[in-house]
C-alpha cells in the first residue's frame, strides 16, 4: 500500500490547500455495498481527486473496498517543491515521465495553422452555399454557409476560427473591422475534398436602449444576407483554444449555447461522420454534448446530431430548451440546469484525465455552469475553483465565449 503520510507529511504547509491524485486499482463495494463511483479505466485504475485534508480518510476508505492505491500526484503543474523524502512509488512514477495529474505523455503536436492570411491581405473566397438552422416558429435568423477556399492556401484545423472582413466603412469612414466566426466544419470541409470552411452565424438584431431604433449587426447581416457566388474576405485561421486533443480516446464533454455549437459541429462529424477521410483518427472515447436554445425549432444541425445519437452509443447529447422546459424549481430550464442535473456524473468524467471539457457560446454562460460543478466538487471536499484552474492548466478545460 503507498503510504500518503510520508510523501506528503502534514507538517508541510505548502500541500495544505491542494488537491491530490490517487490512482487505484482493484476496487470494488465494500460489505455495505458503498463503492467508489468513478469511472474504472481499460486499465482497471481509476482516478480520485482527494484534497489533503482527507488524504488519510480516503485512503482508509479505499483499503475498505479492497483497493490498492498505485500512484498520488499533486493536481495542476505548479506544485512546490517537495520537503520530504518522496515515497519509492512516487519516484518510479516521476521516472516514467507521466504528467502531475497522470495524464499520459503529450504526443507530439500536429503544427497548427495561423494567420496564414492577414487583413491587409485576406483570402477572396465565394460562398458556395448558405441555407436557415432555425426552423419556422423559431427565434431569430442563423445560418449555415460554406466558402469555397481552392484558389488559395486557407487550411485549418477544428476548433479554430476564420475572420470576416465586412465590405463597406464604420461611422468613422474608416474600413470594418473583422469579426471571427468558429469553424463549424472540419479540416476536410463539407464537400470532404479539403477546400472549403463552413460557419454557422446568427444575425445579430436589437432595439437600440436609446432610440427605440431595429439595428442590425454589421458583419452577421452581411453574411446572413449573401447568395452563393458573392465574395466574402476571410482572414486567418486563429485559435488554439478549442482544439480537439489528437487522443483517440479523450472523452469530450461539450457546453453550446446557440451559434456556440459551430466547433462541436466540426468536433462531431470529424469523431462520428468522418470515418474514411481520417484514417490516424478513429475516435473510441465518450462525447456527450450539452446544447442549450430558446425553442425546439432553434436546434441548429438537430437531425444530423440526432441521427449521431441514434447511431453511436458513445455519443450522447441533452438540450436545455428554456422557453419549452421547465428546471426543477419551476422556471426556464438553461444550461446551467441541465448541467447541475447531470454534475455529479461530470465530476466523475473529469477525473479521468483523458476528459476534456468546452463551453462555447454566450457570454456569460460559464458562472452558472461553475456553480453546477462547485455543488458537485464540494461533496468530495473539492473546492471547484481550484480544480478547474487545475484543469485548465492542464489545458482540458475550454472556454470560447462571446
Ligand atoms: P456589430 O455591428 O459589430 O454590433 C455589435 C455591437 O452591437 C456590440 O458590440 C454592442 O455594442 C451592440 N449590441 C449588441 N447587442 C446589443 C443589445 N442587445 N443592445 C444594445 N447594443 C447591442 N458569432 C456567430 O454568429 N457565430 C459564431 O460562430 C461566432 N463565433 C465567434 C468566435 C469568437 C472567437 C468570437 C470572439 C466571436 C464569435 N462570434 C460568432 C461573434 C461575432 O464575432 C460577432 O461579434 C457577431 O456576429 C456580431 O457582429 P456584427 O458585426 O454583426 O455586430
Amino acid at each position: 500500500m503507498y503510504n500518503s503520510s510520508a510523501a506528503f507529511s502534514s507538517s508541510n504547509t505548502q500541500y495544505k490547500n491542494r488537491l491530490f491524485v490517487y490512482e487505484v486499482e482493484g476496487l470494488s463495494s465494500d460489505s455495505n455495498g458503498n463503492s467508489f463511483n468513478v469511472p474504472i479505466r481499460n486499465s482497471g485504475t481509476v482516478f480520485i481527486t482527494v484534497p489533503y485534508s482527507r488524504m488519510n480518510q480516503e485512503m482508509r476508505r479505499i483499503n475498505n473496498l479492497g483497493g490498492k492505491v498505485i500512484s498520488i500526484q499533486p493536481v495542476g503543474n505548479d506544485v512546490p517543491a517537495q520537503t520530504s523524502q518522496p515515497a519509492p512509488q512516487q519516484k518510479a512514477a516521476s521516472n516514467n515521465k507521466k504528467s502531475m495529474t497522470q495524464a499520459e505523455p503529450k504526443k507530439a503536436k500536429k503544427k497548427v495553422p495561423v494567420n496564414i492570411y492577414r487583413p491587409k491581405n485576406p483570402y477572396v473566397g465565394k460562398c458556395t452555399e448558405i441555407y436557415d438552422l432555425v426552423a419556422e416558429g423559431g427565434v431569430g435568423t442563423c445560418r449555415h454557409m460554406t466558402f469555397d477556399l481552392s484558389g488559395g492556401d486557407l487550411h485549418y484545423v477544428e476548433g479554430q476560427s476564420i475572420g470576416i472582413i465586412p465590405p463597406g466603412e464604420d461611422e468613422k469612414g474608416k474600413p470594418h473591422k473583422l469579426r471571427l466566426y468558429s469553424i463549424a466544419s472540419t479540416r476536410h470541409g463539407d464537400n470532404l475534398e479539403d477546400t472549403t470552411v463552413s460557419l454557422c452565424v446568427r444575425k445579430l438584431e436589437y432595439e437600440d436602449p436609446e432610440t427605440g431604433e431595429q439595428v442590425e449587426g454589421v458583419c452577421s447581416s452581411f453574411l446572413c444576407n449573401l447568395n452563393p457566388g458573392d465574395d466574402v474576405s476571410i482572414t486567418g485561421p486563429v485559435g488554439k483554444e478549442m482544439l480537439l486533443p489528437d487522443d483517440e480516446d479523450a472523452n469530450v464533454i461539450m457546453i453550446a449555447t446557440g451559434t456556440g455549437i459551430a466547433p462541436f459541429r466540426a468536433y462531431l462529424w470529424r469523431m462520428f461522420l468522418e470515418g474514411d477521410k481520417n484514417p490516424d483518427y478513429n475516435y473510441t472515447g465518450k462525447a456527450w454534448l450539452f446544447f442549450g436554445i430558446p425553442k425546439t425549432a432553434n436546434i441548429l444541425y438537430k437531425d444530423q446530431l440526432e441521427e449521431m445519437v441514434s447511431k453511436n452509443d458513445n455519443f450522447r447529447m441533452d438540450y436545455a430548451i428554456s422557453r419549452e422546459q421547465q428546471n426543477p424549481e419551476g422556471g426556464r430550464m438553461y444550461i446551467q440546469h441541465r448541467i447541475a442535473e447531470h454534475a455529479d456524473e461530470l465530476w466523475e468524467m473529469m477525473q479521468n484525465p483523458k476528459t476534456h471539457t468546452y463551453i462555447c457560446g454566450l457570454k456569460g454562460m460559464e458562472g452558472g455552469i461553475d456553480e453546477a460543478l462547485s455543488a458537485a466538487a464540494a461533496k468530495h471536499d473539492v473546492n471547484w475553483d481550484e480544480y478547474r484552474k487545475a484543469m485548465k492548466k492542464e489545458h482540458r478545460w475550454h472556454v470560447e465565449t462571446y
